[in-house]
């Protein structure tokens, strides 16, 4: 066996942990156990079936092989138009369709970022940010909105602080995961005169911005200021339950994409053919099916709130995205594997989101499972 030398870059970085715990979920699953999953941010709902129906007649109609590695023009153009819907100035011609949004980032950190670049992150921060920025050899800078209930107009001093004429990007998520916040505007556009006055670049993260509750999430991008600096990022898996399909996209001004669209070339090649057609389905054909989604995970998160209130426990609102963060041990690791080891509920600790103290609840589950995973916290006196 050969010893093998592993590269520094993938020796900084740790596994992703929501995947990590939901894969542990499903080991104890497979031992007999019943495990109330609530680890990862997965909809539980089916895809919408005309969205399936047009990847199945996709590939009846032989799209089976490479597109433009971009993307199809059809689908350049439904992302285009959706984003001038959001009142971005896009055009299909500065979009790249990835699979999953999670490529996007990856492809985009790694077209900006060189060895000791500042990203500043808005803590707590999905966990692939730091683990991309990490294997890009930036360095992070970190502000911390725990104490602001996760909001951040209250945190815009703090993130003055943090932004310099060094920062090269600054990552924001609103919808955020895992706090479930929605960013008001007056927050974006304090980041948008930071951003102006430091020349800073700025990952909008958009992914949930379909899954609100009584909030008009803004997109970064319609800010004066911030066509072109804003990589808009977002995805299909959350709005229209499609995680496995793999489908996301980013769209940037100026030569990004021409930079980016290298990387892209020589690692995906595309996304895959017959996926990219049902992806035109879902932006042009899904309204009422994206909006009974949205209605299930309101009255979900009022449920959870409820359940959490009459054990004591009160955590901020979340209004958006499916995720609440509950405070729980000041060690929410041993918390967290209290609860998955011995309730048999799987949750995500908040350290891995740079949020001691919390951890993470996807109440993209059943009522059923939701009661029965809060009942059984309680029961074994985790709360
Ligand atoms: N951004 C955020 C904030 C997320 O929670 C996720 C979750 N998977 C992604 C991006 C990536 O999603 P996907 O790759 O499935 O499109
Ligand atoms: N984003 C989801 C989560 O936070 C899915 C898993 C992942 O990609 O991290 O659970």
């Amino acid at each position: 066996m050969t010893a093998f030398d592993f590269s520094a870059r993938v020796e900084r970085v740790e596994p992703s942990a929501t995947l990590a715990i939901s894969n542990a979920a499903t080991e104890l699953e497979a031992d007999g156990i019943d495990v109330v999953n609530l680890s990862v941010g997965e909809p539980d709902f089916p895809t919408p079936e005309n969205v399936v129906r047009a990847g199945k007649e996709a590939m009846d109609a032989g799209n089976t092989g490479y597109t433009s590695s971009n993307g199809i023009p059809e689908l350049k153009g439904a992302i285009a138009d959706k984003l001038r819907a959001d009142g971005v100035a896009a055009d299909a011609d500065d979009v790249i369709v990835t699979p999953g949004a999670k490529q996007a980032l990856y492809e985009v950190v790694q077209t900006l970022i060189d060895d000791g670049d500042e990203v500043v992150l808005l803590d707590p921060a999905w966990v692939s940010y730091e683990a991309m920025v990490k294997l890009a050899g930036g360095d992070l800078g970190r502000v911390d909105l725990a104490p602001h209930d996760f909001q951040l107009e209250p945190a815009l001093d703090a993130l003055g602080e943090a932004v310099s004429d060094d920062t090269e990007l600054l990552v924001v998520n609103s919808p955020a995961n895992p706090t479930g916040a929605v960013f008001s505007e007056a927050a974006l556009e304090g980041v948008r005169d930071l951003a102006v006055e430091h020349d800073v670049a700025v990952i909008s993260d958009e992914i949930y911005e379909q899954i609100t509750y009584g909030v008009e999430p803004t997109s970064l991008a319609s800010l004066d200021g911030m066509a072109d600096r804003t990589i808009t990022v977002n995805g299909f898996s959350k709005a229209y339950s499609m995680t496995g399909w793999r489908l996301g996209y980013f769209h940037a001004t100026g030569d990004l994409v021409s930079q980016a669209g290298k990387l892209h070339s020589h690692s995906v090649s595309c996304a895959t053919n017959f996926v990219q057609h049902a992806g035109v389905e879902a932006l042009s054909n899904t309204e009422t099916a994206v909006d009974q989604m949205v209605e299930a995970f309101r009255d979900r998160r009022d449920l959870v709130l409820d359940l959490l209130a009459d054990h004591g426990v009160e955590p901020p609102e979340p209004d958006g995205a499916f995720y609440v963060m509950l405070p729980v041990d000041e060690d929410d690791a041993a918390w967290a594997e209290s609860a998955i080891q011995d309730a048999h509920v799987a949750t995500v600790p908040g350290s891995a989101f740079g949020a001691p103290g919390y951890a993470r609840i996807s109440y993209a589950a059943s009522e059923e499972r939701l009661r029965e995973g809060v009942e059984r916290l309680a029961e074994h006196g985790l709360f």
